[in-house]
């Protein structure tokens, strides 16, 4: 009873984790030719030199579930001057807590020094609060032991060191059993873990959604009660973390999943809007459905394209309202697309850089309507041609607009000069339309609205 107690006390993960377990090769089988080479020396030299040094974190989770991890972190008991002084191509990066990049050709090593935990920054920290009101933790700068490395990690999975050397994992909190078991456990206890920084309740569902691995009942249940904590979190590491999850390979689940647990509010504010309307909701679908085809097939995505279509019913509706209101066609649009594009950097900080490709994608949508004259011949030589033909595509794949309009597109892109020639429409209505009102032949040359610059 009374070691109940405590244990929730402390979170529990401080009982397991007094004896860690060192797990053999032949129980852990990690392929020693999976882990990268600048990994491999970077713990090599470091334990030459007489420090401590292993793969950390979620490499080791990733070469346990027999994946090939795309990023490597090594933790050390040198100090950062230390791993500097050894390696040569290395440099000291983050000014509060200072990790080491360790440079081995194209690759790069996050060489750590162990970090103490909560409890211990808590101590060292003489000034203000180390924490705010919601118990997010603020700071996190002070060195510590591998125990409490491995404490102030996220889940058990993430929490384990292997050393390539010896070929053994050293496992604090049975993440190795919960790979096995497909769990994502928390360490320690889950509602205060959130607490300390929300974004693990966004790491949860991206990792599970990812691995394949379920969230543990315990570690589920406090996410829904806790998600408005999000709204705290500085909007630069929600965008880091939106990224993550749009570039998993694994987006389309991550999404469903994070919506099963009240989770997308957080993430995009207006994705919980898209989300309830049945056509954008298709469309969202398909277009994350689309960016992870893409990423499983080694192809590169661009971040402006995926923003252009997560926001894009949002655009149809200004946009539409916009000529309701009396807007001439590509004006209505060109509001719209600004009207959304404010929306969002007021709310979410999409990068405004990625603001200037939305807009062409967006804009390319009315132009591409368009196919009679030169307009798409131009069309073909616009920069973003391809981009805005792909966006295309998926307005026609859930029957926004006529599938027709993108078989066009298509044939007209590849056809010879004789084929194209025959294939241009006649003139739109509405450049007809205009075309009838008598023009006045007198008057000099009058600055053009300026919006139909295709
Ligand atoms: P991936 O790189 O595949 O997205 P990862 O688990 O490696 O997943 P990183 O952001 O690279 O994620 O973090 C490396 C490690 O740092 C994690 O495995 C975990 O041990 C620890 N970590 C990262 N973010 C947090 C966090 N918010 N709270 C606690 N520990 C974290
Ligand atoms: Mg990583």
């Amino acid at each position: 009873m009374i070691r109940r107690f405590l244990g929730k006390v402390f979170s529990g993960a401080l009982f397991k984790s007094a004896q860690p377990r060192v797990i053999p090769f032949k129980t852990h089988r990690i392929a020693r030719d999976h882990v990268s080479r600048g990994a491999m020396k970077t713990c090599e030299t470091l334990q030459q030199h007489g420090h401590t040094a292993y793969v950390v974190g979620g490499a080791v989770r990733d070469l346990l579930l027999g994946g090939i991890p795309k990023d490597y972190d090594v933790a050390t008991n040198a100090t950062p001057e230390e791993v500097r002084a050894i390696f040569r191509r290395s440099r000291i990066i983050g000014r509060r807590f200072r990790l080491v990049h360790v440079m081995f050709g194209a690759e790069t090593i996050e060489v750590s020094t162990f970090r103490g935990s909560a409890a211990a920054n808590e101590a060292a920290d003489d000034s203000d609060h180390s924490t705010d009101e919601h118990g997010r933790i603020l700071r996190d700068n002070v060195f510590g032991s591998m125990e409490e490395d491995a404490v102030r990690r996220d889940f058990t999975v993430n929490a384990m060191f292997y050393d390539p050397v010896r070929e053994e994992v050293i496992d604090y909190h049975g993440g190795v059993a919960d790979i096995k078991a497909k769990k994502l456990c928390m360490i320690g206890d889950p509602a205060q873990r959130y607490r300390e920084d929300p974004i693990r309740m966004l790491r949860a569902v991206r990792l599970a959604a990812a691995r394949g691995l379920e969230i543990e009942a315990r570690s589920r249940k406090p996410i829904r009660e806790l998600a408005g904590l999000l709204q705290n979190v500085p909007k630069a590491r929600l965008f880091d973390e939106m990224m993550k999850l749009l570039l998993s390979g694994h987006v389309a689940e991550g999404v469903r999943r994070l919506r099963k647990e009240g989770l997308h509010h957080g993430v995009l504010p207006l994705l919980d809007v898209i989300l309830e309307q049945p056509l954008g909701e298709r469309f969202v679908m398909l277009a994350l459905e689309n960016t992870d085809k893409r990423i499983n097939e080694g192809k590169p995505v661009s971040p402006g394209f995926l923003f252009a279509s997560l926001l894009w019913h949002e655009v149809l509706a200004a946009w539409k309202a916009a000529e309701k209101g009396g807007m001439h066609t590509m004006p209505a649009l060109f509001h719209a697309m600004d009207q959304v594009l404010q929306v969002q950097a007021e709310n979410l900080a999409i990068p405004r850089r990625y603001g200037a490709d939305m807009k062409d994608i967006w804009a390319l949508q009315a132009r591409l309507l368009n196919r009679s004259g030169r307009r798409p011949y131009l069309l073909l030589e616009h920069p973003r041609f391809r981009a805005g033909f792909d966006f295309l595509l998926l307005r026609c794949a859930c029957r926004e607009i006529d599938a027709e309009i993108g078989t066009w597109w298509e044939k007209f892109q590849h056809a010879n000069e004789e084929t194209r020639a025959g294939m241009l429409m006649k003139d739109s209505p509405g450049a007809g339309k205009k075309r009838r009102r008598p023009r006045r032949k007198k008057k000099p040359a009058a600055a053009a609205g300026g919006a139909d610059a295709a």
